[in-house]
């Protein structure tokens, strides 16, 4: 017989493995046993902006707990680009990299889990994760990115990252010159296909129902020869994620090996908002100057509140660092 916290903490452990690929159990320079009772700072996200920003804090010799659940939104995708020094390496190996440079710090660790709550115990913050852990910290920096919900379109979630992309300068190049789709409406469509154009003249919108552009700009999308389809998509049609054409409702194929999307989103991690931190009207979280949210103490970096790329999650990861370092010295200091 298990008593019924035993129950909770084992039913937590195992579902938070079944989510968290790779040894979850398996910490790398963490053990809550000697570890201290209070960090400086709890990351939550250990990957591009995470990373980043423990960099400037080991570096500072600040207590760092960095806590990640290995999702970041890349996973899908094969090669990385436009981050210089690290342009076309896999995702993971940039990640694997900048983690192995960040533990060389001594007062950095790194734990694999999932962080669920969150609360303040006076001036510090509690949180607790999956696997049972409940730990302190003076502030708590969130870079848990954005997770993209996938349209209900067959075979759209394979393709996304491989031949379904976000971001015509992370990928664009690669696929330049081909035959080329937006999945989109309106205003963003229309964006898109501005950008597009300088990449490929074989380009289509696929509205997957009524278009809905204003008529400036159905005569520009004429004038650049970029056909209009309204027709519902029944299908994706592609091999192990590389697309090869669209299916329409009525079992028409209209050929491409590229198709340029941008799903809706949510925060990664519902903490911040459930603690009351203002969104933007995009759903990002809402920044001061020093990537503070609106809550005091609480910090957020890369794309949960900022422009999508791997260069801007590192720059305002080393900018956040920074800024809490500064914080904590502020206090520090003036308590002397
Ligand atoms: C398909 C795709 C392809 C892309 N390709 C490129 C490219 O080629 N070049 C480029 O510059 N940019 C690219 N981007 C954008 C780039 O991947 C992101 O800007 C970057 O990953 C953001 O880094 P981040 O650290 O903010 O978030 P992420 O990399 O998404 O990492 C967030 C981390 O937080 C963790 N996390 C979330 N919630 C919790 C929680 N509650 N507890 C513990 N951990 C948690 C996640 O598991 C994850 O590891 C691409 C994006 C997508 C979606």
């Amino acid at each position: 017989m298990i008593n019924r916290r035993k129950f909770i903490v084992q039913s937590a452990l195992l579902s938070s493995a079944l989510a968290i690929p790779g040894s979850l159990m398996s910490f790398a320079a963490f053990d809550q046993d000697n570890a201290p009772q209070v960090f400086d700072v709890i990351i939550v996200g250990g990957s591009y902006s995470g990373l980043s920003a423990a960099m400037a804090l080991g570096r500072s010799l600040r207590k760092v707990l960095i806590i990640d659940s290995g999702l970041p939104c890349n996973r899908q995708t094969p090669h990385s680009h436009n981050f210089i020094t690290q342009d076309g390496k896999k995702p993971k190996d940039i990640s694997s990299n900048a983690k192995q440079q960040v533990l060389n710090y001594d007062t950095v660790s790194f734990h694999e889990d999932i962080a669920l709550k969150m609360q303040k115990k006076g001036d510090l913050f509690e949180l607790s994760t999956a696997s049972g852990k409940v730990l302190l910290a003076k502030k708590v920096l969130f870079a848990t990115g954005l997770k993209d919900i996938m349209p209900p379109i067959p075979g759209f979630s394979d393709c996304w990252g491989i031949s379904i992309l976000h971001c015509p300068y992370c990928h664009g190049y690669e696929v330049k010159g081909q035959q080329t789709g937006i999945l989109g409406n309106g205003n963003v469509a229309f964006h898109y296909a501005q950008l597009v154009s300088n990449l490929t003249n074989k380009l289509s919108i696929f509205t997957d129902g009524p278009a809905n552009f204003s008529s400036d700009q159905q005569q520009l999308l004429r004038k650049n020869n970029i056909r209009v389809v309204e027709q519902k998509i029944k299908s994706l049609v592609h091999q192990g994620g590389k697309l090869s054409g669209i299916l329409g409702q009525d079992d028409s194929t209209h050929s491409l090996t590229a198709l340029y999307a941008r799903p809706a989103f949510e925060q990664h991690c519902k903490i911040p908002v459930e603690l009351g931190a203002g969104l933007t009207e995009q759903g990002l979280l809402k920044l001061d100057s020093v990537q503070q949210t609106t809550i005091p103490g609480l910090y957020a970096c890369g794309d949960n509140s900022a422009f999508r790329s791997v260069a801007t999650a590192v720059s305002t990861g080393s900018q956040a660092g920074s800024a809490i370092n500064m914080a904590l010295s502020t206090e520090i200091f003036n308590l002397r």
